[in-house]
């Protein structure tokens, strides 16, 4: 009950933060990139199912932006428009997942429930912050904020323990791919030592996919699964952006495109094993 009005909640704090970047200039929008080569009908698109899982929960939201909005608004807007377009693209099968169990049990819950649904692909959704000692202070609206304006843009991460590895290896650099052509860039300082116990291998240095093994719903997924971070919402400027429904469609599409990429590649095993070439 309360859960739901506190949805409430952050969705008008987010149209709020929508209407004070109208106006701007909208964010970077590429043309989108050339269809995947392969053959419309080798993939089913029907039977193909994805789960795109909502990150954190109404309760324990994740992190706060730099103007004081949680994280899960963020997530839940992205998500559910993702799930909109895989499904308007012929993907009927997305399941949006939304736990309300806090961790780590819910990790493991939606895990279990990827697995349970034989889903052929799992995507969670979450946006950045950084590391506390990283955060400044600031006034905004009357009260403090934190935030930290260094490091914008994406990151992807997967786990060699995840029950597909070469999967989700190849749809990270898919996703990776699809979000550059529109013009998005990903963030490097997961690299830096002064991300301390938090630094990350940069498996993919094209596409920024880094490698996060401990990640519970990476780790526990059989099917391929990657974890994206959309952008930084402690970032002032890219918080401001992610707000709108300009850059939410432009991740979306990104997103739509590559999971057509990877049901493409799934559907042509002979292709998809030649295109796994990390070892
Ligand atoms: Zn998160």
């Amino acid at each position: 009950m309360s859960g739901f009005r506190r949805a409430g909640q952050m969705v008008l704090a987010l149209l709020a933060l929508a209407i004070l970047v109208a106006g701007r200039e909208p964010a970077a929008r590429g043309e989108g990139p050339t269809p995947a080569a392969a053959s419309p009908d080798s993939c089913q698109r029907a039977k193909f199912r994805v789960v795109v899982d909502v990150g954190h929960t109404i309760d324990v939201p994740g992190a706060i932006s730099a103007r004081g909005i949680p994280e899960y608004a963020f997530n839940l807007q992205l998500a559910t428009q993702i799930k909109q377009d895989l499904v308007a693209a012929g993907f009927d099968e997305t399941v949006l997942l939304i736990t309300a169990t806090a961790p780590w049990r819910g990790l493991v819950e939606r895990a279990a429930r990827a697995n349970a649904m034989h889903a052929n692909l799992f995507i969670a959704i979450h946006h950045d912050s950084v590391p506390d000692n990283l955060l400044q202070a600031w006034q905004y609206a009357g009260q403090e904020e934190h935030y930290n304006d260094d490091y914008p843009g994406y990151a992807i991460f997967i786990s060699n323990d995840n029950g597909d590895r070469a999967g989700s290896l190849m749809f990270g650099g898919f996703l990776g791919t699809e979000l550059q052509a529109r013009g998005l860039h990903y963030t490097p300082h997961y690299t830096l030592a002064l991300m301390g116990h938090r630094r990350r291998e940069l498996v993919d240095a094209k596409a920024g996919v880094y490698r996060y093994d401990q990640l519970i719903v990476l780790r526990e997924t059989r099917m391929a699964a990657v974890l994206l971070e959309a952008g930084s919402i402690v970032n002032r400027q890219e918080e401001l952006q992610l707000a709108t429904p300009e850059r939410r469609s432009l991740t979306s599409a990104a997103i739509v495109a590559a999971v057509e990429d990877f049901c493409a590649a799934r559907a042509k095993p002979v292709t998809a094993k030649t295109a796994h070439s990390a070892h």
